[in-house]
Formats: C-alpha cells, structure tokens, sequence
C-alpha cells in the first residue's frame, strides 16, 4: 500500500524567491528579486576562508560554535549595543539566521501558543510558528511607512502570546523601528512571561544617519530575547549560511537543545575565516554609506518616473509603487515587468496578510553600480 502524507504545512506556497529567480533566468531578466549581492566578495575574506581550509579546519566544529567567534561577536556586540553576551552561555553561531531562528521557536513555541508576527513578514516566520503547533496571530503593520500600530497590538497580546517576532530593518519594506517603539514594546511585556525574537540581519544596512536600535540596548526586552543575525547579509556571502544567535543563558540553553539536533554544528572553516575577518570593524561599519549609495543611485533613476516610493530606511530593499503605472495584480505585473522589460522584483503581496495587493514591487540593490544603472534606466522609462 502506498503511504498516504498528511502535510504539516498543507496550502504552503513555493517559495516566492525561487519563483521570481526561475522567471528572471528564462526571462534574462536583471535580477532584483531575490535578496543577495552580484558583485564580488572581499578576496581577503576569501584567502582567510581558503587558509583556513588548508589549515585543517575540515572537521565538526564545537557545537555552540568555535570559542573565539563567540568571543568576537560579544565584543561587536558590547562596542556596539552596550550589551554584555557571555560567550560560552549566551552565543550561538548558526547556519545561517534562518536556522537560529527556526530553532528558537522549536525551543519555546508549544501546540496552541500564539505567536504576534507583524505582517508583511519574512516568509519563514509562519510556517516555523506552525510546524511546532503554536498559532499565529498576525498584525499588519500601518501606512505608507509600515509602522506597528500599538493599539492593535494591546489587543493582541494575552496570557497565550508566547512570543512576540521582531524584524528591524524591515524585509521587505525597508523600515525601521525607533526607540520609542522598543520602549512601547518594553512597557507592554513587563509584566508578562512573553519572550520575543528579533531577527536583526541588516543591523548593520541603516540610512541617513539612523542608528539601529537593537532589542539589546532594552534590558526588559533583552532578558526575554533571541536575537538573530547573519553573516550572510553583512559580509556579502549570502551562500555560505552563516548567522547567530545572543539570549540569555536560561533561553539559550533551550535553544541549543534544537540546535544541537538540527545541524550540530556549523561549517567549521567558514568560522575561523570570520573570527580573522570581524578584527576590522570598518569592514562593517562601513556598510551605510556603501549601501546608501547604491539606494541613491537606484532612486536617482527613478524620480520623476511613474514609480512612487519613500527611500528605504534600512535594508537593501527598495519598495516601490506602481499604481501610477499599471492595476495589475502585483504577481501578474512582476511577471510581466520581468518577461517584456527585463527587471525582476519581488510583489510585496505574498508577504501581507490575507496576501493584500497595493500594487508595491521590491528591489534588492545589492547589486553592482551598473546592474542598478541599467534596471533603474528601465523602470524609469516607463
Ligand atoms: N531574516 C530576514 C528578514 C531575511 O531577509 C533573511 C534573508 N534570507 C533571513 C532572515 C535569513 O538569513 P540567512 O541567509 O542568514 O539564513
Ligand atoms: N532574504 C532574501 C530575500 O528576502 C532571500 C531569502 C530566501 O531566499 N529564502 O530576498
């Protein structure tokens, strides 16, 4: 007899990215969809990873991490933040955030659990949610700037949120949060055994002179908090799936409980180049400006186009609007915007609740001077 599969995720879509890479590749599309750089990784970092691997650093690595990056990332983190991570209790490195994150909701996320997720979302946080039984409960976020709104979240909150997610700098919109927001956030769970977790990856991607406000600098958001970051996203080298986790000791032991059983432990030479990498500072504190520029000059090519748009605030995502262009569905016009013109973005509406379209495209312009040339010539021509 044929096993019979009831899914634990029934109706989940493929994914949007692999979708929109699939059309931009058949289409020979300029390919703005898919969050990831195009230009070249910094040959140092490369010859680190390279000496490293000829270095013998071919075999598991320790569990929670090699010791000297756990003690790198404490230092980042107290330089920048202000908040002390103890590296042997309160540091985890990651395949990536991704896996930090799946693995702290399976530490905490029991069936029935209610998980607030502000929508539009990154699109793991649900299915994580659901996988592990819990329920989430969704809020959109406001206005032309995605903000929280507050009071629909003091109505969502009750003695079943478990967790509460964060995103800040925002995929896909590109907001940020404020201290204000954290200090509302704070004021509201401190009375209450709600954990949160705080996906931070483009902390260190913010514009205009924004500084990023991470949960950490909250003492009463950072005793209940994962927060997770990448590699990946910071030093351009999105494939090789490398990320953390920080928490308090007490939460991080239940985290690498699920660690421990879903990878072990992570790319054991790829640890060692970045321990050697993050010595310099400037190698991320550098990214604003870099990535400000590229957003400028994405934007120069489309003012005065028939595109409207805020510049992101943080990220390196640009949303933007074409209801002065087309009333197309968003799906049905990337498609099209990817098959007869050639640029390939993300429709925001697989993100939103109840998937609501407002006619809003995302463009990562991590991408080199030209490619963003050359794409922002398009969309601005049309
Ligand atoms: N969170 C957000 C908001 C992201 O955009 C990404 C990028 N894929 C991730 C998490 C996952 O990061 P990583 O590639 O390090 O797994
Ligand atoms: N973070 C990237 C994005 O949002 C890619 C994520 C993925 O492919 N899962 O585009």
């Amino acid at each position: 007899m044929t096993p019979t599969i009831s899914s634990k995720l029934p109706g989940l879509q493929p994914s949007i990215f692999s979708e929109m890479n699939r059309i931009a590749l058949d289409a020979g599309a300029l390919n703005l969809a898919q969050g990831f750089p195009d230009f070249d990784v910094d040959p140092e970092l490369l010859r680190l990873y390279g000496e490293a691997l000829k270095g013998g650093y071919n075999q598991y690595a320790p569990m929670p991490g090699v010791l000297s990056l756990r003690e790198a990332i404490a230092e980042k983190t107290a330089s920048l933040y202000g908040a002390a991570y103890h590296p042997e209790t309160e540091i985890t490195v990651t395949a990536g955030a991704t896996q930090a994150i799946f693995s702290a909701i399976a530490a905490v996320v029991r069936p029935g659990d209610e998980v607030i997720i502000f929508k539009p979302a990154y699109d793991s946080y649900e299915p994580n949610v659901r996988i592990h039984g819990g329920v989430p409960v969704l809020l959109p976020l406001q206005g032309p700037d995605f903000r929280i709104d507050w009071e629909a979240f003091d109505r969502a909150l009750g003695p079943k949120t478990r967790l509460v997610m964060l995103n800040t700098p925002h995929n896909p919109s590109g907001m940020v949060l404020e201290a204000d927001d954290l200090l509302k956030l704070e004021q509201r769970l401190r009375p209450t055994d709600t954990l949160v977790l705080s996906d931070e990856v483009y902390e260190h991607l913010i514009f205009d002179g924004r500084s990023h406000q991470s949960i950490c600098k909250f003492p009463g958001l950072r005793e209940r908090a994962f927060i997770c970051s990448s590699f990946g996203k910071t030093f351009h080298v999105t494939g090789w799936k490398m990320g953390y986790c920080l928490a308090p000791a007490a939460l991080m032991r239940e985290m690498r409980k699920m660690h421990e059983f879903v990878v072990f432990s992570v790319n054991h030479a790829a640890q060692k180049a970045l321990v050697q990498y993050l010595k310099h500072p400037d190698r991320y504190l550098s990214l604003p400006g870099f990535f400000q520029r590229k957003r400028d000059l994405f934007l120069s090519g489309l003012k005065g186009s028939r595109f409207a748009f805020t510049p992101a605030s943080g990220t390196y995502f640009q949303v933007v609007d074409y209801s002065g262009l087309s009333e197309e569905a968003d799906v049905a016009f990337a498609e099209r915007l990817a098959r007869e013109h050639k640029v390939a973005g993300i429709p925001i509406s697989v993100f939103n609740l109840g998937g609501a379209d407002h006619k809003q495209l995302r463009f990562c312009f991590a991408k080199k001077d030209d490619t963003i040339a050359r794409a922002a010539e398009i969309l601005g021509s049309l």
